[in-house]
């Protein structure tokens, strides 16, 4: 048999324009080429299973070899083969329309980057890399002749007799110049690697045997025997494929480290598997994140079928699941469309519906099914089920289930438990009721003491996520404040209708707030007198909770804040009228002690709130000093 012919085109150059912009994915024709080896695989088990193939199966496996010297790559298989007409048919018109509809895309398309690699070019991925390609097959049907096909990449090919004698395809790419880099064997495993590792059939990976097993080559050098790299580099039953009730903990365990070999233990895991009405399996892992947000995003593996396909899981995992490990294996999600495509597809909605979903289900298993090991692991969980709160109304409504709130003596508490535990002592005059919250427990502890001191609680949010979480929190719940605890005084942050009289006058107010704002130089201070309890502080410090909340998203770069960033910062300085030093400042004679016991005060203030530093600290222990020396300056 001896036929030529011309591959049937409505776009001339197809080659060059794959080539040309194929460019920085040219390794994808490797897993075109391993995926359809597997596909005849699978195929002729599935016509043995069904009695319509009557012969042996043999060793099923796919093998893929190079030899650096004929600058060849051959990928072997031993599925269905193919007759001289189901070549005609598949590579010569099927395969090559595919390549056609590719380049009529890539011409519409305005981001030809969304395009390319999502586009499963097939076999003549092939000739992104290979000047010739050469398929010897032979068809399993009985009486079939073994075929060769031999195209240059012109849109020329040769159809004639082959050599093969065992049922199977052989399909040989004479690697072009500017792609030797995939005759190295480290390139090839590590693409192998890559796309291949979870293959349902086992793939083997060696060199061609280039030489002759004794003689010499042509300095006179004895020929030493090529060694064989030969080893099944794929696991072809990864857990995604099993059952759930056949894997223990430890399946789970290892396969997590078998896809990130030096990462820690993960927390827990999610076993995904559906069939309808979208096909999806998969194993999502928590991983341990702590308060730092160290992770890298797009750990999360998506295969089709067994074959990786992208680690850019944007549109297919909700946004707040981005940080979870593992793998999603679903052959209903498009793969070869652009993304805007990819968001409004109905598969895509859906499957991240139910991965929400399982989620929320796992964790509420969790939760209740061990408070204490959930509480231990809150550390880690707490920011992905805040997050999942923010930014996802459905979640939302699920982890008001199981969110905990955790407060300075390390209490956990659910948000029902947690507003029938301040109701009764934080309700505020006008019946609202008021979350205290600390950022830094350590820098805010005066404020801390003096909330307790009065039976309130405080709520320790110190989560990268937790200001958000906080504003999120006072929309949803009904007649709550959360105020941090030091953006007032005890006092005024929870303000109930009985009043503290006043020890002094209107006048001496007036007169202590004079004496106060004459030797507060500091800009952004607001001198307030009040009738305190003579055990607050003589001046506390505060910044106003929409203030500060507003400069705080403006520093973590929220939309529209900007203004609040560039305002200067401002303070309110509250002067307990009622405490014993405010009494002694207003009965001194010189106006310089009465300044100097002023300036005290408000640097104690400053102090409690960590917000003296540098000469003004200094200034501050050497007055006090002297003060404490009784020495007269
Ligand atoms: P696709 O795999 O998406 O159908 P391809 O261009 O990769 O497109 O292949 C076209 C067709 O050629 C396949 O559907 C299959 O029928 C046939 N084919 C390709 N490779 C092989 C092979 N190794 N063995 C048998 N048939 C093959």
């Amino acid at each position: 048999m001896q036929e030529k012919g011309t591959i049937s085109i409505h776009t001339e150059n197809i080659f060059p324009i794959i080539k040309k912009f194929l460019y920085s994915d040219h390794e994808i024709f490797l897993r075109e080429l391993v995926s359809n080896a597997v596909d005849a695989t699978q195929k002729i088990k599935r016509l043995s299973s069904l009695g319509q193939y009557k012969g042996g199966l043999g060793e099923l496996r796919v093998e893929v070899a190079f030899d650096k010297d004929q600058k060849t790559i051959t990928i072997s298989d031993r599925g269905l083969g193919m007759t001289a007409d189901e070549i005609k048919k598949y590579i010569n018109q099927i395969a090559f329309s595919g390549a056609t509809e590719f380049v009529e895309k890539f011409k519409d398309s305005k981001d030809a980057n969304e395009l390319i690699g999502k586009f499963g070019l097939g076999f003549y991925s092939a000739f992104m890399v290979a000047e010739k390609v050469e398929i010897q097959t032979l068809s399993y049907q009985e009486g079939a002749a073994p075929v060769r096909w031999f195209s240059d990449g012109s849109t020329e090919f040769e159809l004639t007799d082959g050599t093969r004698s065992e049922r199977g395809t052989d399909i040989i790419l004479h690697v072009n110049a500017e792609s030797e880099e995939f005759l190295e064997e480290s390139r090839l495993r590590e693409i192998l690697n890559k796309y291949c590792s979870f293959l349902p059939v086992p793939i083997k990976f060696g060199t061609k045997s280039e030489s002759e097993p004794d003689g010499e080559d042509e300095e006179g050098k004895p020929k030493s025997k090529q060694v064989e790299v030969d080893n099944i580099i794929n696991n072809t039953t990864p857990i995604w494929t099993k059952s759930p009730s056949s894997l223990t903990d430890d399946d789970y365990i290892r396969f997590y480290q078998e896809l990130y070999p030096f990462a820690e233990e993960p927390l827990f895991w999610i076993h995904l598997n559906v069939d309808y009405p979208f096909n999806l399996t998969g194993v999502l892992y928590f991983p341990k994140v702590k308060k730092d947000m160290d992770l890298k995003p797009n750990k999360i593996k998506l295969f089709s079928r067994q074959v990786f396909i992208t680690d850019e899981v944007k549109d297919i995992v909700p946004e707040f699941l981005m940080l979870l490990h593992g793998v999603i294996d679903s052959p209903d999600i498009p793969l070869n469309v652009s993304r805007s495509f990819l968001q409004a597809d109905g598969n895509v909605k859906k499957i991240n519906t139910y991965i929400t979903k399982k989620v929320g289900d796992k964790l509420s298993e969790l939760y209740k099914k061990d408070r204490k090991a959930y509480e231990e692991k809150w550390p880690d969980i707490g920011l992905f089920v805040k997050y999942g709160m923010i930014t996802d109304d459905k979640f939302f409504d699920k982890g008001k289930e199981f969110v905990l709130l955790n407060n300075t003596k390390s209490e956990h508490f659910t948000l029902d438990e947690y507003a029938e535990k301040v109701k009764p002592l934080q309700t505020d005059k006008d019946g609202n009721v008021i979350y205290l919250y600390a950022t830094d427990p350590g820098k805010q502890d005066s404020f801390i003491q003096s909330a307790q001191a009065r039976s309130y609680d405080v709520l320790v949010m110190e989560g990268p996520l937790d200001n958000h979480f906080i504003s999120h929190l006072e929309r949803k719940l009904e007649k709550t404040q959360v105020k941090r605890v030091d953006s007032g005084t005890a006092d005024t942050l929870i303000s109930k209708d009985e009043t503290i009289a006043s020890v002094l006058t209107e006048d001496q107010q007036a007169s202590v707030k004079t004496v106060f704002e004459k030797t507060i130089t500091k800009p952004g201070m607001n001198v307030a007198v009040e009738s305190l309890s003579p055990d607050e502080l003589p001046v506390t410090i505060t910044m106003d909770e929409f203030m500060r909340r507003m400069k705080d998203m403006a520093a973590m770069g929220g939309g529209g804040m900007s203004f609040y960033g560039s305002m200067p910062d401002n303070y309110k300085v509250t002067v307990n009228g009622n405490h014993p030093l405010i009494n002694r400042i207003l009965s001194l004679e010189d106006e310089t002690e009465k300044s100097k016991l002023a300036r005290q005060a408000f640097d104690l203030g400053l102090l409690s709130q960590g917000m003296l530093t540098g000469a003004e600290l200094t200034e501050f222990v050497k007055n006090s000093v002297s003060t404490l020396t009784g020495s007269k300056n």
